[in-house]
């Protein structure tokens, strides 16, 4: 079967090879990126784990374990400062531009420190809907759809509160419990890191255009919110401090 790359995904792959990450393909699906990535990833590879939705969505944790390959951090609790480093990270991004730019907020800071500097390798698996034109759009996207959204099922599940989970804008809060409190825009590869990213023709993970078709951004949400709540069911305690 011959796979159709549509023109925004052939642009972006092109932008992040010409900003010198040193791998970038594009996968058809799913199926073909978790192939991809197993075949990457050495048997003695420590794996540290980036919170992601895409991944929690594809099963690759479970899939690394249970090839013996060492995951750092408890399932939920990735966020922990263990103190312990892998040599790869494995994550998604929450917005890629169409000149090639990775854009993304977190609210600790622990994905976005590790895609800039500490393990030697960044694996990186994003679904197309994470494709938006410039980094305006990006932090729209992110700021508008993605945090409230994220932060109105974390209101439902563990009892966040913060303003825009209520109407679905961003309203640049003070709250001690805010999600986005730092945001990095990898213009260019690190320089001391190797890049591998997979560009998916399969939307993943959390974003889309509020523009988009209801059908698609309802797909997008109910895998989502289906992903979160296996994980939420399967959680160990917290770890001890
Ligand atoms: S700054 Fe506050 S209101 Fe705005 S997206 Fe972040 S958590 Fe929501």
């Amino acid at each position: 079967m011959t796979v159709k790359i549509n023109q925004d995904i052939n642009t972006v792959v092109k932008s992040l090879k010409a900003n010198h990450f040193d791998i970038v393909e594009f996968v058809k699906d799913a199926d073909s990126v978790v192939k991809a990535v197993l075949d990457i990833i050495p048997f003695e590879a420590k794996v540290d784990i980036g919170g992601s939705m895409t991944l929690r969505q594809i099963g690759l944790r479970d899939m690394l374990t249970g090839r013996g390959i060492k995951v750092i951090g408890v399932p939920g609790y990735e966020t922990n400062n263990s103190g312990e480093q892998g040599d790869i990270l494995l994550s998604s991004s929450n917005a890629v531009t169409l000149d090639g730019k990775l854009v993304n907020v977190d609210g600790v800071g622990n994905r976005v420190a590790k895609m800039v500097f500490g393990p030697k390798k960044v694996i990186l698996i994003i679904g197309q809907n994470k494709i938006v034109s410039n980094v305006d759009e990006a932090t729209d996207r992110i700021k508008n759809v993605i945090a409230p959204y994220h932060g109105m099922n974390l209101g439902r599940t563990v009892g966040l509160k913060i303003p825009c989970a209520a109407d679905g804008r961003c309203h640049d809060c003070k709250s001690p419990q805010r999600i986005c409190n730092i945001t990095t825009i990898i213009h260019r590869k690190p320089v001391m890191t190797e890049y591998v990213i997979f560009i998916v023709g399969q939307d993943l993970g959390l974003g889309w255009d509020p523009h988009w078709p209801e059908v698609r951004k309802k797909r997008i949400s109910s895998a989502y919110l289906a992903a979160w709540q296996k994980e939420m069911a399967s959680l160990p305690p917290p770890p001890s401090k």
